[in-house]
């Protein structure tokens, strides 16, 4: 459900813009993918009429623009031999490896953020977001010990290659610092942000499968959407059909009507 309120969320804003949505699977951590993983999702968002403008596009494709923008990067990139016990009691990287310039087999590669200026965004719901390099984040990971890309670095290519708006939800905000920096650093258009409240159960932990959210019925897709409408505060029209709904919504999707905190997900709503 929390997965579902976030992607209708960008839906609607981006249809409101008379834009293109669409869906990009973030599969670059293949330890971690579950087989049929992506399967159930794209099945899910169809259920619930959100259809990508655009082919579907998978990170762990996009091998070739990550190696591009590693190489643009070159010379503010270092290799870091810390081990994850030295690192434990330090959140801020402290820039320990920064002088080993040449690479080295098996380190992480880190990008050294020591110069970089004060990130300043607009965020359009947060409003204005500053994000301090080496006080709100560190030399951060570009490409990690066991050979994969790191998220932020892949989210942050893909995003300066063709994507406008990103809205997304409050858990990932603080990424948008190393982020936005990156892209500024590939001399690439900044997208607009926004970072919307996260559904949360009543006790405020966030919906997800650590917390036993429980799947959404996609043959209930229309009353999922409903409830999902009411959550983001979107007051529009019902409608008998999903295709119909999501259009009436369309018109009626502001984000400041977005409440500060979503209404909280009871426990007992297995509706969804
Ligand atoms: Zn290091």
């Amino acid at each position: 459900m929390g997965s579902l309120v976030m992607a209708t969320a960008s839906y609607l804003d981006a249809k409101q813009r008379a834009g293109d949505w669409f869906i990009r699977i973030d599969d670059i951590d293949p330890p971690r993918a579950q087989t049929g993983a992506t399967e159930r999702i794209l099945a899910s968002l169809a259920a619930h009429g959100l259809h990508s403008d655009q082919s579907i596009q998978y990170q762990s494709k996009h091998s070739h623009h990550y190696q591009a923008a590693y190489e643009a990067l070159q010379p503010d990139l270092f290799y870091c031999t810390c081990t994850r016990a030295v690192l434990k009691d330090t959140p801020i990287y402290p820039g320990t490896c920064r002088s080993q310039r040449t690479p080295i087999e098996g380190a992480a590669t880190r990008i050294d953020v020591s110069t970089w200026q004060p990130i300043e965004i607009q965020d359009g719901y947060l409003g204005k977001q500053i994000f301090t390099a080496n006080v709100d984040f560190g030399d951060f990971i570009i490409k990690r010990k066991d050979g994969l890309w790191a998220y932020n670095f892949a989210t942050a290519v893909d995003d300066s290659r063709d994507v406008s708006h990103v809205v997304r939800g409050q858990d990932l905000a603080e990424l948008t610092g190393p982020q936005v920096g990156l892209i500024r650093a590939l001399g690439k258009l900044i997208p607009s942000y926004s970072h919307l409240p996260l559904l949360k159960f009543p006790e405020g932990d966030k919906l997800s499968k650590h917390t036993h959210a429980p799947a959404i019925n996609d043959n209930d897709a229309i009353a999922n959407l409903r409830l999902t409408l009411a959550k983001l505060g979107v007051i529009a029209a019902d409608a008998p059909t999903i295709e119909q709904l999501l259009e009436n919504a369309v018109s009626f999707w502001q984000l400041s009507r977005i409440p500060k905190s979503l209404e909280p997900f009871p426990r007992a709503e297995n509706g969804c």
